[in-house]
């Protein structure tokens, strides 16, 4: 099942998703269940959410309850934002860091979330805004101290990301920080839907690819992921509590703009596309602040 947000006439609300390639419908859940909730953090902060929302889905696709708007991201406000780095070997090479023995994590604030089509917004003091293709894992079922054997039973679905990054706040500033190249307002474009988890066969065999004005600038495979979606969550888990509606960004495969010979930055008018198998097609403009 896909699930998205779609801003409609009516405010936000949790739709399902349905048709492939070339018409996409937006089935209207709540026509057959109006306690579904408006956000799908809360949907996944209810125990029977996701099994709820499934059943409205084959009611209100059987009804043709189908409903319009824009989408905007799958999570509107995570909880947390957490960012795994350098999770690719060969981007670690390419990035001249050590392969990581454990997991490098950082985080975003929940304002660099943003939907399909909206603009990656360049900040006016960086000009060095680089691009990541990432695969997202949300997280449904709360836990502390999750083990590995039992961390996927925590995820509840999937869906691409952009972990977009001023290199030149990420890189070079004093005690090494990363916190200010990272978290920029509208650097964490997610969607356009999340996949549920019992349709995505295997998260660790999937094409990863990103492009840049229709030009392939990543393009490889999350059979390259270092650590593991369920190593990660143990390693984060140990003294994190995950919640309903958080957010983990896997890592970027190589490509990035920074390592190329010359860099490739982003740049006003510039189109940015992340598509992960399976998850659709995350489509984002780039504009001046
Ligand atoms: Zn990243």
């Amino acid at each position: 099942m896909r699930l998205a947000t779609l801003n409609t006439n009516d405010g936000d609300r949790v739709v399902g998703v349905t048709g492939d390639g070339g018409e996409t419908r937006f089935v209207d859940l709540s026509s057959a269940d109006n306690s579904i909730p408006r956000s799908l953090k809360a949907l996944l902060e209810q125990s029977d959410g996701l099994s709820r929302a499934a059943t409205a889905m084959s009611e209100a696709t059987a009804a043709g309850a189908f409903v319009t708007g824009r989408l905007r991201a799958p999570i509107v406000s995570p909880g947390k934002v957490i960012c795994i780095g350098l999770n690719y070997r060969d981007h670690a090479i390419e990035s001249g860091a050590e392969i990581p023995t454990e997991p490098v994590c950082f985080s975003k604030f929940s304002q660099t979330i943003i939907g399909p089509d909206d603009a990656i917004q360049l900040p006016r003091v960086s000009k060095q805004v680089d691009y990541e293709a990432e695969l997202v894992v949300v997280i449904g079922r709360a836990g502390k101290h999750i083990a590995e054997a039992d961390a996927l039973s925590h995820v509840a679905g999937y869906m691409n990301g952009h972990d977009v990054s001023a290199r030149d706040w990420q890189a070079g500033r004093p005690g090494g920080q990363w916190l200010l190249g990272k978290t920029p307002d509208s650097f964490a474009p997610t969607g356009p839907w999340m996949v549920t988890a019992d349709e995505v066969a295997d998260p660790h065999n999937l094409r990863i690819a990103l492009r840049l004005n229709g030009e392939t600038m990543q393009d490889s495979t999350t059979a390259q992921l270092i650590f593991t979606i369920e190593q990660l969550i143990a390693h984060l888990s140990q003294l994190i509590t995950l919640q309903p509606g958080d957010v983990i960004f896997t890592g970027t495969p190589p490509g990035v703009g920074a390592a190329r010979k010359p860099p490739v930055f982003l740049k006003p008018g510039d189109t940015a596309e992340v598509q992960i198998e399976g998850l659709g097609t995350l489509r984002n403009p780039v504009e001046a602040e």
